[in-house]
């Protein structure tokens, strides 16, 4: 029978419990048990998928195509359990199923209210969530619940938490708290008053953490761990120090030190459990912090999006400098002011990267930044956004097609290279008008897909027989076009085994050293066990250029 674990959040948001959910889960899983792990999101939208990157960070994308919060991809970097749509839910989609209900008549006539409709439903997604684990049922499902406590919108998912570990009983349900202990300055202390409060507003929805998890930007000293328990009437080794540090691989660690796996085994009486053993953990740090090369490499976004919204990927790079004993440097490059001033900003990079993205704002900025990487021989890696701008770049620039263009950005370019699939072709060989689409969440090629990968290319010596990666995108590489791209060097060495879809692109090795497109997003199925096969080379490859660079041949720098 699974046993759950609620993680809720006091004081501020932003104090890592997505890492502090899934370190805890990654103890556990050293100790033997099957773990799984939930977000509740208090937000109305149905998903992030039509949000702002800027309002919500990056959109993390399942394997069986659910958008989701970022949270998701901590939890598959730190255990191995996969997540499923079933994994995510928010209030949008709680409200959703019970207005469905009450109009197929479900609720035989009575009243539908918050209590006890909306928190029964919320309780049967969580027993839902726990149970579509890929591994089976497991022993522990982590629940973390969005918000911070004492938030409105929060309120019928704790008092879902709270009525599930009642009707549970005993020894089924533990609460852990992550709070944040603030140093100030002016004063020289730690202020533990907003933890005590924080604490107080859980046990006043009837709530009493099994152990605390503080925040702060340093150790916090046992006096004023002593003073929380006191205030707060939890254990004094309850009280757990989760201090800032350079590596959140570096977490697992802090929190079994103090005992944080032992007080959730114990509670929840999880007897099959074994000694912890993390030392894979202790190895991936002992790496990180001991590389034997280093590179820089530019990453080539819309300012507002190179925040928040590339976790995966950042995360990705740091894996394979994990696994390739380089130290990876990102220089976020605003492509708006290579527009403005041209790439010469990109002469000392070792690798050029162009992510994924929407929307027109920037892009002749990368295609200007993939035209300088390509004709410099600096390594390439563009990923789903970042390939259809390789494809634009050398269809404009080799192939001939001046004009080239995405219909995203163009509608009525001469050359669709990159089109939905309903106007590659029309009648009389011209682009079909796009019609507008009221449901932007559900027309996008998401998830996961497999594909063979052509032998002999980059591609196959990476990847091997073929890929199994997941995606994020509205718009494909034309198959119209591909004769004329390939004659010019391009080599299309993936397709999709049914549409026939382009699915990855590089450039002959006569051509360029080593650039390569990918429709899919490879970083959401990079871990920090094994990295990913193709960042490890990409990685590589800006470690030869490197290198070899003062041999390279470096173009006359022209401005847009
Ligand atoms: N905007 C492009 C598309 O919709 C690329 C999307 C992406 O990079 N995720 O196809």
């Amino acid at each position: 029978m699974t046993k759950y674990v609620f993680v809720t959040g006091g004081v501020v948001s932003s104090l890592g419990k997505g890492i502090a959910a899934a370190s805890l889960a990654a103890i556990l899983e050293s100790r033997g048990l099957k773990v799984t792990l939930l977000k509740l999101d208090p937000y109305i939208n149905v998903d992030p998928g039509t949000m702002s990157p800027f309002q919500h960070g990056e959109v993390f994308v399942t394997e069986d195509g659910a958008e989701t919060d970022l949270d998701l991809g901590h939890y598959e970097r730190f255990i191995s359990t996969k997540m499923r749509k079933a994994n995510n839910f928010t209030t949008g989609q709680i409200y959703e199923s019970v207005i469905r209900k009450e109009r197929r008549g479900e609720y035989l006539g009575k009243t539908v209210q918050v209590i006890p409709h909306i928190t029964n439903e919320i309780q049967a997604f969580v027993e839902r969530g726990a149970q579509s684990a890929t591994s089976g049922e497991p022993d522990v499902a982590i629940v973390e619940i969005g918000g911070t406590v004492g938030d409105i919108e929060s309120l019928p998912f704790l008092e879902a938490a709270r009525q599930m570990s009642l009707r549970m009983g005993r020894h089924h349900c533990c609460f852990v708290h992550l709070t944040l202990v603030p140093y100030i300055h002016t004063a020289g202390e730690l202020k533990t008053k907003p933890t005590q409060h924080s604490v107080q507003k859980l046990r006043e929805i009837g709530i009493l953490p099994h152990a605390l998890l503080c925040r702060a930007d340093r150790p916090i000293p046992d006096d004023e761990r002593a003073k929380i328990s006191m205030f707060s009437n939890i254990p004094n080794d309850a009280v757990i120090s989760v201090w800032d540090v350079d590596s959140i691989y570096k977490i697992p660690q802090m929190l079994h030190d103090q005992g944080l796996d032992s007080i959730i085994v114990d509670e929840l009486k999880l007897t099959n459990a074994a000694p912890a053993d993390l030392s894979m953990w202790s190895s991936l740090v002992e790496r990180l912090e001991h590389p034997t090369s280093e590179v820089t490499i530019g990453m080539v976004g819309k300012y507002v999006d190179l925040t928040e919204s590339y976790k995966s990927l950042i995360e990705a790079l740091r894996h394979a400098s994990i696994h390739t004993g380089t130290k990876v440097n990102i220089e976020y490059i605003d492509s708006e002011v290579i527009e403005s001033d041209g790439p010469a900003s990109l002469a000392h990079l070792d690798a050029v990267l162009v992510p994924g993205g929407f929307g027109r704002r920037g892009t002749e900025g990368k295609i200007a930044a993939i035209r300088y990487a390509r004709e410099s021989s600096i390594p390439y890696l563009g990923i789903c956004l970042g390939m259809q701008l390789a494809v634009i770049e050398f269809a404009r620039d080799v192939a001939g097609l001046a004009g080239a263009n995405s219909t995203e950005f163009d509608a009525e370019t001469q050359h669709p290279v990159v089109a939905l699939i309903t106007e590659w072709f029309d009648r009389e060989g011209k682009v079909e008008k796009r019609t507008e689409t009221s449901d932007l969440g559900g027309t996008m090629r998401l998830g996961s897909q497999r594909c063979p990968v052509k032998p002999g290319t980059k591609a196959a010596s990476i990847y091997g027989v073929d890929v199994n990666e997941r995606h994020r995108h509205r718009y494909e590489v034309n198959n119209r076009f591909v004769p004329q791209l390939e004659a010019g060097g391009m080599v299309i060495s993936a397709r999709t085994p049914t549409e026939d879809l382009p699915e990855m692109m590089e450039l002959r090795e006569d051509v360029h050293p080593w650039f390569v497109g990918v429709q899919f997003h490879p970083e959401f199925t990079s871990t920090p066990r094994d990295g990913h096969p193709l960042f490890k080379a990409y990685v590589e490859a800006a470690r030869e250029y490197k290198a070899t660079r003062k041999h390279a041949r470096v173009p006359q720098v022209s401005g847009v």
